[in-house]
């Protein structure tokens, strides 16, 4: 094992006119962890498939484990587990069944492969589950189902594809443990998410992919302060006052406000928390302008789209086919 697990350099991929990637360098230090953000689209998946040697580049190189991905595919598969979005796992069998089955598919002798599979229910919480067959088990089980089926071998490094879109906050907070002993044994881990607050949680470093291209990279405190500390979100009761509701809010807050006029909802970046929010409160009352809904929240990925690109997250559909 070198002391870079996971090595990419200008990695490209066009499905037919779609540019899903665009040119992607990535390195990741064994034991660490690097989370691939950005919205639906942006190519998270490409590139899990690419180091995972489900699909060729087209162009740039990739190791894992210090084994090239399309000279030696096999012999990186020998190294990596492989979880996701979309879990492989057996319906029909148990928890106990599933993992076992895993562990003859790599040889692993009858004995040892239950005695690993117990050992991976226990430290996934399903040992009471164990002999329930999947189709039985939440969303959330089934998901620490597929991460330990990916861990059955002990592989060096694992990617981790959107291991918690979809779930609920509470089975989204346990993910969020067991990935995080995983990362404390020592595994190199890769994850993609859609989540900033995920990526908090989890990486050591991030990387934000737009269009198939890595717009921002850093640790989440580093990104945050690209993206600006917390919004204030006002909704004004009257569509014909958003105007006027923009000139009074923009002196509290520290960068652009961002109307959504068919919400009828105000986005401020702002630094001085529940202040600022009575200060707007005092603002737009003065004006006889009715608010709806107020808060302050903290930044979510569609922020850090907006002031790291310029545009929504959301916006980039019609972009995807552009053959420049
Ligand atoms: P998601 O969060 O939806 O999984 P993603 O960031 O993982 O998104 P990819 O799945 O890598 O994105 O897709 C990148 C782009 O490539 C998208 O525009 C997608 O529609 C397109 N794409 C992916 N796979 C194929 C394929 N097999 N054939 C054609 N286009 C594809």
């Amino acid at each position: 094992m070198t002391d870079i697990a996971i090595e990419a350099t200008g990695l490209t991929k066009t499905y037919g006119k779609v540019r899903a990637l665009r040119g992607i360098d990535l390195s990741v230090p064994a034991g660490s962890v690097l989370s691939v953000l950005g919205p639906n689209g942006a190519g998270k998946t490409t590139a899990v498939r690419i180091l995972s040697t489900l699909i060729r580049p087209d162009s740039g190189r990739a190791s894992v484990a210090g084994i090239d991905v399309v000279a030696d595919p096999l012999g990186v598969r020998s190294k990596i587990g492989v979880a996701g979005q979309y879990a492989a796992v057996d319906e029909y069998l148990s928890g106990l069944e599933n993992l076992e089955m895993i562990g003859r598919l790599y040889h692993i002798g009858g004995s040892a492969a239950r005695t690993r599979a117990k050992e991976l229910l226990s430290e996934f919480r399903l040992e009471e589950a164990a002999d329930r067959p999947a189709k039985t088990y939440s969303g959330g089980m089934r998901r620490r189902l597929d991460l330990a089926g990916a861990l059955v071998t002990r592989p060096d490094v694992v990617f981790l594809d959107e291991p918690t879109t979809g779930l609920d906050p509470r089975s989204r907070g346990d993910m969020w443990e067991v990935i995080r002993d995983l990362v404390g044994s020592g595994t190199t881990v890769l994850l993609t998410t859609q989540y900033l607050e995920e990526a908090d949680f989890l990486a050591d470093d991030i990387v934000v992919v737009d269009q198939g291209r890595i717009i921002a990279q850093g640790t989440a405190d580093h990104l945050k302060s690209q993206v600006g500390g917390e919004r204030l979100t006002v909704t004004v009761a009257d569509e014909e006052r958003i105007d006027e509701a923009v000139a009074m809010l923009g002196p509290i807050g520290i960068g652009e406000v961002d109307v959504d006029r068919h919400t009828r909802t105000l986005n401020v970046p702002v630094d001085t928390g529940t202040s600022a929010l009575v200060d707007a409160v005092g603002r737009l009352g003065g004006q006889g302008i009715t608010v709806q809904d107020i808060g302050i929240r903290r930044p979510t990925l569609d922020d850090a789209f907006l002031s790291l690109t310029g545009h929504r997250a959301e916006d980039d559909d019609e972009d995807q086919e552009e053959s420049a």
